[in-house]
């Protein structure tokens, strides 16, 4: 027996468990015990391998392997960058060596393998996966700004070829389950149970007493060939551009050094590769946005999705029937994920046809999932079975749950909670998505204010991972921790923010398509404009944005927002978008995609064909003299600074929700790590950040005025949030 954590167990039929136990965690991670224990075993391995006919390495958690120790690496400065490097090729070695220990090697992967746990598992001959329930394998480091800098790259590249490797494994970093990970290559076999798994190991080790990786092997060609074999080299040109579509908004720099990996280490030998990726990986482990983005997308968004902003004091309550009102867009979303989460679903409207209508979007989406494979016919039916739709009040007896999503008229969402909060449960949430209407207010529409709270969802609802959580003046703690509940139940993430009208993410995506609009109307080709968002990481065009909101619906809302404010003797700034989007809606016509007429044209389905040539004849000028680097830091700046006063106006309550919420609700660049990482990031720290808005006043207006809170922590020398 070794005395580490990787515990030595020797049958009598010569096949040598390994099992990986770290017992000071709950999960297996790339510790430096772990690589002291790992190198260890190598040589214990090396020294008795006439003793065993092969290895099956498994763990004795419910998980196989984590990746690398996120804290570490979200710690690393460029003067960290040699003990990296070092830490790395410390494991390639080790793997190297056990894949060439002249025995079989099987992985028994008894639950989810992620990032460096995976990379382990590529360095044995035969991987056997169990279908473990939500078990998930893959390389997922590049979204945290990474690469798998431990062979993965190397070994999924010599696997399947560069094509594959990249846009299926590496490239986009997919989570999957045991039967995609088959189907994609990465894995030879999936098992039902542990025995299944375990037989499976030791009969492949009895057929294979000698096994080498496909590389190690004589005359061993990558699949689809090497960049300079003609059809590859005729579409590598594409790869970067293909990669960052399909990445949406990720960063560039994990992304465009994976296919610099990739690439460059199809056309060396394996060890020279092995060092080609290193040197990447350990650049971006090294870098600002990797540890932005890990501090964002996995400490940050992991404590809000463990509840971390819940309020103590209250026993877990999640619904068991939910009274949605109105089955439009949002309804019929809102009643298909409650429904896939187990809830019962009364989805009401004011006629029958329309709840009826709204029920056939959630048939849509299951008979696809169906179609897919994703779910049983069972399974169908069940969450279908759980929606009711009905035009009747008296079928919200028994709701403990409400949702309201009916027009975003005040009077009209006041009057339709009016007349259930009788019927439903005397305790019953009672929740609103409205995406704009100060909460406060629509709560004098009902009795019981403390349990009224808005539930802000995004379009489409089935695939946008948020829920705002707004807070009325009114709101009780309690509501707010059943609202957050709920979210989770729905496997949804929930921010938490105060009342106000826009909340955090309307309004502050506002900013972002002003902008762009005021672009477009100083005489910015819109397509310049478009890429000016994308290009900074948006995953939208901006005018595409417009025109998927309505400017009929924009141009209403800024008209109240503006009038309101004014009122209230509030801060505003006219923006040179606004007789855009007036002469858009009243003198062309051309409110957004919904009437196929907007910044884009549209076909009859609502298919985008292509820009609306009027907009350039009218507005495109030559001499525009915009710095294309000012046009993406407009939008940028203008929700930052927003964001700021968001904070100062109390809307804002904690900065992981400001980080969270900007990249998950607002498309803010997710290479940034938030909104908030980005103003203290920016070149020259805040400090930095607050000379440029400064330039920008100067240059486009006072929508670029510092916040007096910001300036002061710049010339403190401290940071916002
Ligand atoms: P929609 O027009 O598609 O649907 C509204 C539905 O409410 C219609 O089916 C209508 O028949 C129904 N309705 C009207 N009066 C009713 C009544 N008295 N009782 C029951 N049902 C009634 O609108 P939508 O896009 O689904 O928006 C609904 C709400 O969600 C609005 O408050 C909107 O601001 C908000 N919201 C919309 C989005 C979005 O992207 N569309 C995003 C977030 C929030």
């Amino acid at each position: 027996m070794t005395d580490n954590m990787i515990a030595w167990d020797l049958g009598a039929d010569r096949v040598l468990v390994l099992t990986i136990d770290d017992p000071s965690q709950s999960t297996n991670t790339m510790t430096e015990a772990f690589a002291r224990d790992l190198t260890a075993t190598v040589d214990r391995l090396e020294a008795e391998k006439d003793t065993f006919d092969g290895v099956i390495l498994t763990s004795g958690k419910d998980t196989f392997f984590a990746g690398g120790d996120l804290n570490l690496l979200m710690d690393a400065t460029p003067e960290d960058a040699p003990a990296i490097a070092r830490g790395l090729d410390t494991y390639k070695a080790a793997f190297r060596r056990l894949e060439r220990l002249g025995k079989p090697v099987v992985a028994a992967i008894n639950g989810t393998a992620l990032g460096g746990g995976f990379e382990l598992a590529l360095a044995t001959h035969h991987r056997i996966a169990l279908d473990a329930k939500g078990s998930l394998l893959g390389l997922p480091e590049v979204t945290f700004g990474l690469l798998p800098g431990a062979g993965g790259v190397t070994r999924t590249v010599r696997l399947l070829g560069i094509t594959n490797a990249v846009l299926n494994v590496v490239g986009q970093g997919q989570r999957m389950k045991p039967a995609k990970a088959l189907q994609v290559g990465i894995i030879h076999e999936v098992a039902a149970t542990r025995e299944e798994m375990f037989d499976k190991a030791r009969a492949w080790i009895a057929a294979n007493p000698e096994p080498a990786q496909p590389w190690d092997v004589k005359g061993y060609k990558i699949p689809g060939g090497t960049p300079s074999s003609p059809p590859l080299a005729a579409n590598l040109p594409a790869f970067p551009s293909n990669v960052r579509k399909q990445l949406k908004g990720a960063p560039m720099p994990a992304p465009i050094a994976v296919l610099a990996t990739a690439v460059e280490g199809a056309q060396v030998d394996l060890d020279t590769a092995f060092a080609v990726e290193t040197r990447y990986c350990t650049n971006l482990i090294c870098g600002q946005v990797s540890a932005n983005m890990i501090k964002a997308l996995f400490f940050d968004l992991g404590m809000i999705n463990k509840g971390g902003s819940r309020p103590e004091g209250f026993p877990v309550r999640t619904p068991e029937k939910v009274l949605v009102l109105g089955a439009g867009m949002m309804g019929a979303g809102i009643a298909y994920v409650q429904a896939r989460a187990g809830m019962q679903v009364v989805l009401k409207d004011v006629t029958i046809e329309a709840a009826e209508r709204g029920k056939d979007y959630s048939r849509k989406l299951l008979d696809k999932a169906l179609r897919k494979g994703a779910i049983t016919q069972d399974k169908r039916d069940e969450v279908l079975g759980r929606i009711h739709p009905t035009a009747d009040p008296a079928d919200a007896a028994g709701c403990d749950f409400v949702v309201e999503a009916v027009f975003e008229d005040p009077g009209l969402k006041k009057k339709v909670f009016g007349e259930i909060e009788g019927l439903v449960n005397p305790d019953a949430l009672l929740g609103s998505n409205t995406s704009t209407l100060p909460v406060t207010d629509l709560a004098t529409g009902v009795q019981r204010q403390e349990d009224f709270i808005g539930l802000h969802f995004f379009s489409p609802v089935d695939k946008m991972p948020l829920v705002e959580i707004v807070v009325g003046e009114k709101t009780s703690d309690e509501a707010i921790a059943r609202a957050i509940d709920y979210t989770l139940a729905i496997k949804k993430t929930p921010i938490v923010v105060n009342d106000s009208r826009g909340f955090f993410t309307s309004r502050v995506i506002g900013q972002f398509m002003d902008e762009a609009i005021a672009l477009v109307a100083e005489g910015v080709h819109p397509t310049t404009v478009e890429q000016a968002a994308t290009q900074a990481g948006y995953p939208v065009g901006a005018l595409a944005l417009v025109d998927e909101i309505n400017m009929k619906l924009s141009q209403k809302i800024r008209r109240s927002l503006r009038e309101n404010t004014i009122a209230e003797g509030g801060r505003w700034v006219d923006s040179n978008a606004y007789p855009l989007v007036d002469a858009m809606v009243d003198e062309y016509d051309r409110p957004g995609r919904l009437e196929g007429r907007g910044f884009y044209e549209y076909d009859a389905d609502g298919k985008k064909l292509g820009l609306w040539q009027g907009l350039v004849e009218k507005y495109t000028r030559e001499d525009h003299g915009i710095p294309f680097i000012d046009m993406q830091e407009r939008m940028l700046f203008a929700e930052s600074l927003d964001t700021a006063r968001c904070f100062d106006e109390g809307v804002l309550r904690t900065v992981a929700d400001a980080n969270i919420g900007s990249i998950f609700g607002i498309g803010f660049p997710a290479w940034t790590g938030g909104v908030i990482q980005y103003i203290n990031q920016y070149a020259g720290g805040l400090a930095g950040f607050v000379a440029r808005a400064d330039e920008l006043r100067a240059a486009y207006g006072d929508r670029f005025e510092v916040p007096e809170s910001l300036r002061a922590k710049a010339a403190a020398g401290e940071t916002f949030g």
